[in-house]
């Protein structure tokens, strides 16, 4: 009896063994449905100048979704989103339009005198006590704002640092700018006037977009107004106090305390307008639901959005992430053939093509904020983002066509490494760089794509990625450039991957 049960479990073992083979060959089978041509007519669509860009929220975004949202229904993959193909956030766009600014009898205009970036900040109306704080600079042994209290005041403040302190001690994440005026900010200031030096004036303004679309999904929180004011600006300012931007410097030199000064002559005046439009932005969700083991979900990624587009050209980012929304394209289709040919996954496939990266990630940290499906039942996110082309270190190589950085696929699950190395020596045979996946890595890549918000929540991820090129955010990021034929490997790749995570055996550790 007992003999007999252990060649029965034998026995079982072994068929059990032989039917996981045959499911791995026909994920061989249907990754070769992935072809060049294929993923090249998908990016022929995404990468057009029609879609001026893909900005986050705006209409070429909303026309790639639609494309994606259709595909996945000519396919037969499911609405992900309880009935709907679409995860949708909200924005807030606004556009300065003017803004009027008057001290004492003179008033100054708006992009000659003074610049601000991103309307979402600017307000219509400002009023308050007008106070100078020097660098704005408040830390210990370096404290310009210790005699002050700059709450519901107007800040005025010069760019730059003291030359007595050492840059190296100043410098740093903390003491840039902007983290002075939000400093400021947490302190309770109304607003920020910083003075710059001439040649800072004149390259920022040059480039300052008096417009800004923000995430207002979890709460409309009102941006920060900052102006920068040009010397001339604030030399007129602080000559209502009877002092200069050159006095102030050299005093602030000596001693780190501001002096206060009065603004005698200072009458301040402001007004503005800006319009706002409230926008809607999308992830896609196309499902596949498994079957014995349906509650667990394997979810691929990449971003469907890009940067927009200027008044002289359209930023198509054609490698930047065109690339791998038309890579999800094909394995939704590879895994919709397998349902065609009755071999449904085991676990539950959730492909979503994600919007928002460009600005800040907004699309995935909406999805993991805000689950459809549990992410406690959530196995892996393999995320795809730009794998159209070489970079300089294997441009000129053998492998252009056949290597992919990885990132990301040891640091939670190591069971999720061995698997995608083996299913790379089995199958697709691409060199696989680790360079970017090094916990020191000055670029920091781990962090800089939407893979990320689900590694934060304990969620195994790989990254799939082959490097930066010349074209990176630039015009010339387009479609013609493309490699198709390492895409095709790479997509290969990342299907067959998540074809034996969502067939195997053991849910990943
Ligand atoms: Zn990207």
């Amino acid at each position: 009896m007992i003999k007999y049960f252990l060649s029965l479990s034998l026995l079982l073992l072994g068929t059990s063994l032989i039917a996981q083979e045959a499911v791995q060959d026909q994920g061989l089978e249907l990754s070769k449905t992935i072809t060049p041509a294929d993923l090249e007519a998908h990016l022929t669509f995404l990468a057009d100048d029609l879609l001026e860009g893909r900005e986050t929220g705006l209409r070429g975004q909303h026309l790639a979704a639609l494309y994606l949202a259709t595909q996945f229904q000519k396919m037969g993959l499911e609405p992900g989103n309880k009935g709907s193909y679409y995860l949708d956030y909200q924005l807030m766009k606004s556009d300065v339009k003017a803004i009027e600014m008057r001290m004492g009898k003179k008033d100054y205009q708006y992009k000659k005198d003074f610049f601000t970036f991103g309307g979402h900040g600017v307000p219509e109306s400002l009023k308050g006590e007008v106070v100078f704080a020097g660098y704005g600079i408040s830390k210990e042994g370096y404290d310009n704002l210790a005699e002050m209290d700059v709450t519901d005041k107007i800040v005025v403040l010069m760019a730059g640092s003291p030359k007595s302190q050492a840059p190296k001690r100043l410098r740093g994440q903390i003491y840039g700018w902007i983290a002075r005026a939000r400093a400021l900010k947490e302190k309770g200031a109304k607003a920020a006037l910083m003075i710059l030096p001439q040649q800072g004036f004149d390259r920022l303004n040059a480039y300052a977009k008096p417009s800004s679309i923000v995430n207002i999904s979890d709460g409309d929180e009102k941006g920060f107004p900052l102006f920068y004011l040009s010397p001339e600006m604030g030399d007129a300012l602080l000559f209502t106090a009877k002092t200069t931007v050159a006095a102030q410097k050299t005093a602030l030199e000596q001693d780190a305390a501001v002096k206060p000064l009065i603004f005698k002559k200072l009458k301040f005046a402001y007004k503005a307008s800006v319009n706002r439009e409230k926008l809607t932005a999308s992830n896609v969700l196309g499902f596949i639901e498994g079957t014995d083991k349906k509650e667990e979900i394997v979810i691929i990624t990449a971003h469907m959005d890009h940067i927009g587009k200027n008044d002289k050209e359209v930023f198509n980012g054609a490698d930047d992430d065109g690339s791998g929304t038309a890579a999800l394209l094909e394995i939704a289709e590879a895994f919709s053939k397998a349902i065609a040919a009755g071999q449904r996954p085991r676990r539950s496939i959730l492909i979503m093509p994600v919007s928002g990266e460009e600005k800040g990630l907004w699309g995935s940290a909406y999805y993991t904020d805000h689950p459809v499906f549990p992410l406690e039942n959530t196995v892996v996110d393999l995320n795809i983002d730009m794998i159209g082309r070489s970079d300089d270190k294997y441009a000129q190589t053998a492998d252009s066509s056949n290597y992919v950085y990885l990132i990301g696929a040891d640091r939670i699950s190591q069971e999720l490494h061995d698997l995608s190395e083996a299913t790379n020596s089995k199958y697709t045979q691409l060199t696989l760089d680790y360079t970017y996946n090094a916990e020191d890595d000055p670029n920091n890549y781990y962090e800089r794509s939407d893979h990320y918000h689900f590694a934060e929540k304990g969620i195994p991820i790989i990254f799939y990625f082959s490097g930066t090129h010349k074209d990176y955010h630039r015009a010339t990021d387009t479609i013609e450039k493309i490699n198709f034929e390492k895409m095709a490997k790479v997509t290969q790749l990342v299907f067959l991957t998540a074809w034996e995570i969502a067939n195997r055996e053991e849910r990943l550790k």
